[in-house]
């Protein structure tokens, strides 16, 4: 990447942070400049007072620059630990509101973009590219830690200038020799080129133990999706243990636990070379620069003290710049991440809906219709719907049947808009569906999809959807489905928490159990319209009877518009559509389409009812 792009990147996060958490990096900015200049004020005061000793000064100026030092470093102390109690505390808030953030996208992103693989791909891929580099999460970190190295440079500058322009008492040759600019210029580039070395290294390390990371990302995926996840989901046991997946599961980690020893040797090797190198010339270079000092001081162009001072100074000087160095590899590094992460937040979001409101009565439906609607999903050319015409009538009960992958479900997700058309119009009493602002038209339908979910909290939230619930309500809703016994057997009844998640004497209901909770949670919300993608293709022959001879009662007047793939359930309703291959090839009722003996209904019901009769 681009050094300019990156830099574009660098800002855009730092936007983000503060969009995050406002007055979060404010908070870092006053860590790091207390905690750089802590060390600087340490060297300073010691020198003073070593100087003071040398001179012979007053035991109470000396006490007194004792006691500062002491209160300096009190103050500073109580100051540090202050903000970073402070910071910690919004790290925390911080991390939490980038999460709910990322899980937020996910909500709101349009539902295309949702089911489309490459979200979550790139989801992946943020997760990742953050283990590697940080990311949003450790941005402000980073550059706090450019920060500190930079005020580190600019404190033992200001501290180590004097060093060069103090001359020597007398006039030897050797002492002009030590105090001429030439010496001094000498003298800085031996500084400058430690420095040099230490960045190079510190710079070259850290761009290895980046390469090594990225090269065992396979080992991260296998580790965080396997072990830190599949192998702690109680709810995979079953498989585990009868597929013993968790010895290939070993094997597969194994051999990349293998791999990543051998990456972790590259590091420490390289780690052993880089260090051995500066340290012997470090202590070369340490003895020339600690040489010049010293003389100088014997010159007398500055007390003993001092030594101190220009010692300590020099030292951070080159941990300073390579601090500064590396840090800027880091953050550089780390653009790759806040690009891939800014990818994903940015994916589009839930189309804008049309604005017609409460106003609009949708508490009743007169009409459904479709017209002329085909589809196809995006990235896809192949139209999974072909022109179709369908009009259903208010309070109507709707089948819809169809060999698999016909398109009924792309049906109701267009529906349930989901999707829009790629042709034709949907229209509920008679205006299009496209027109109804979002709260309006989510009070208009439910949907059990086949594929629902339950969360692990208490059976009266699932029905609800909502933390209060009308219990009454809730209670009926079971009872329409045939879940009343099973609910009269539960200890805590509605308050009862569906699986272990959260509670230990939690309930884990059997497949045809968490259906018939599913439809009283789609019964619960009292909409005019309710549509189930097989609602009982879980239930047991004698529950699904059930359900089905109650079907009137519990359908009421709602309009319903059921997927099943058992016609025999069809019979209940009023009119049954026949899908093939994207298109509608019959609609009618029971008795009409069983007539037409070479019609696909017959076909479907006689393959069928071979097994029932
Ligand atoms: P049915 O409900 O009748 O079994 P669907 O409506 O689920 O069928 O699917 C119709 C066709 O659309 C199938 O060929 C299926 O593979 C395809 N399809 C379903 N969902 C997607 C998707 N998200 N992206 C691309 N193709 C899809």
């Amino acid at each position: 990447m681009k050094t300019k792009k990156e830099f574009a990147f660098f800002v855009k996060g730092l936007r983000e942070i503060r969009q995050i958490s406002p007055g979060y990096m404010l908070y870092y900015a006053f860590a790091v400049f207390f905690q750089t200049i802590r060390p600087y004020v340490n060297l300073f005061l010691s020198a003073r007072i070593i100087n003071g000793i040398i001179r012979g000064e007053s035991f109470q100026r000396l006490l007194t620059l004792a006691l500062i030092t002491v209160a300096a470093n009190f103050l500073i102390e109580v100051i540090v630990y202050a903000f970073n109690h402070k910071l910690s505390l919004e790290r925390d808030k911080f991390v939490k509101r980038y999460h709910m953030r990322m899980s937020m996208k996910m909500t709101h992103m349009s539902y295309a973009a949702l089911e489309d693989p490459e979200t979550h791909r790139l989801k992946q891929k943020v997760r990742e590219t953050r283990n590697l580099t940080g990311g949003i999460l450790d941005l402000p970190g980073q550059l706090q830690k450019l920060i500190g190295s930079l005020l580190d440079i600019i404190f033992s500058v200001s501290m180590t200038v004097t060093l060069f322009f103090t001359p020597g008492v007398g006039s030897t040759s050797f002492l002009r020799l030590l105090t001429s600019p030439w010496f001094s210029v000498i003298v800085c580039g031996f500084i400058l080129f430690n420095v040099f070395l230490g960045m190079v290294s510190k710079t070259a390390l850290t761009r290895k133990t980046q390469a090594v990371f990225t090269d065992g990302a396979d080992f991260n995926r296998v580790y965080e999706y396997y072990i830190g996840n599949y192998l702690l989901d109680y709810k995979n046991g079953k498989d585990i243990r009868i597929y013993d997946q968790e010895s290939v599961i070993q094997s597969e980690y194994s051999g990349l636990l293998e791999q990543v020893k051998k990456l972790i040797g590259r590091i420490y090797r390289s780690q052993l070379f880089l260090s051995t190198i500066t340290t012997v010339t470090g202590v070369v270079l340490n003895f020339i620069i600690y040489l010049y000092i010293g003389l100088k001081a014997l010159f007398g162009a500055f007390a003993a003290g001092n030594i101190v001072q220009y010692i300590g100074s020099i030292t951070r000087f080159s941990s300073g710049m390579a601090g500064f160095a590396a840090q800027l590899v880091t953050l550089r590094e780390n653009t790759f991440a806040l690009q891939t992460y800014f990818q994903f937040m940015e994916l589009p979001e839930e189309e804008k809906t049309g604005s017609l409101t409460e106003h609009t009565d949708l508490s009743k439906i007169n009409s459904i219709e479709f017209e002329n609607v085909s589809f196809a999903y995006p990235g896809t050319s192949q139209n999974v719907l072909r022109s179709i015409n369908l009009k259903v009538e208010g309070g109507q009960k709707i089948a819809i049947v169809g060999a698999n992958g016909s398109g009924k479900t792309t049906l109701i997700k267009l529906l349930c808009r989901l999707y829009s058309p790629a042709e034709g119009t949907i229209r509920i009493n008679g205006t299009d569906i496209q027109a109804y602002d979002t709260e309006t038209y989510s009070k208009l339908l439910t949907v059990t999809f086949q594929d629902f979910k339950l969360f692990s909290f208490r059976l009266g939230q699932n029905i609800a959807g909502e933390t209060e619930y009308d219990s009454d309500k809730a209670a009926k809703a079971l009872e329409l489905v045939g879940f009343d016994e099973r609910l009269a057997e539960l200890k805590d009844g509605l308050e009862t928490f569906l699986n272990r998640d959260f509670d230990a004497q939690g309930v884990e209901l059997s497949g045809g159990e968490a259906q018939k909770v599913a439809l009283a949670r789609a019964l619960y919300k009292n909409t005019p319209l309710v549509i189930l993608d097989e609602p009982t293709s879980a239930l047991d022959p004698i529950a699904e009877y059930e359900i089905y001879s109650r079907f009137n009662q519990i359908a009421q007047n709602r309009t319903v518009i059921f997927i099943s793939h058992r016609l025999s359930s069809c019979r209940f309703c009023d009119k049954i559509a026949v899908f093939d291959n994207g298109e509608i090839l019959q609609y009618g009722s029971h008795q009409e389409l069983v007539k037409d003996r070479d019609g696909k209904y017959y076909e479907l019901w006689n393959a069928q009812a071979q097994y029932y009769t």
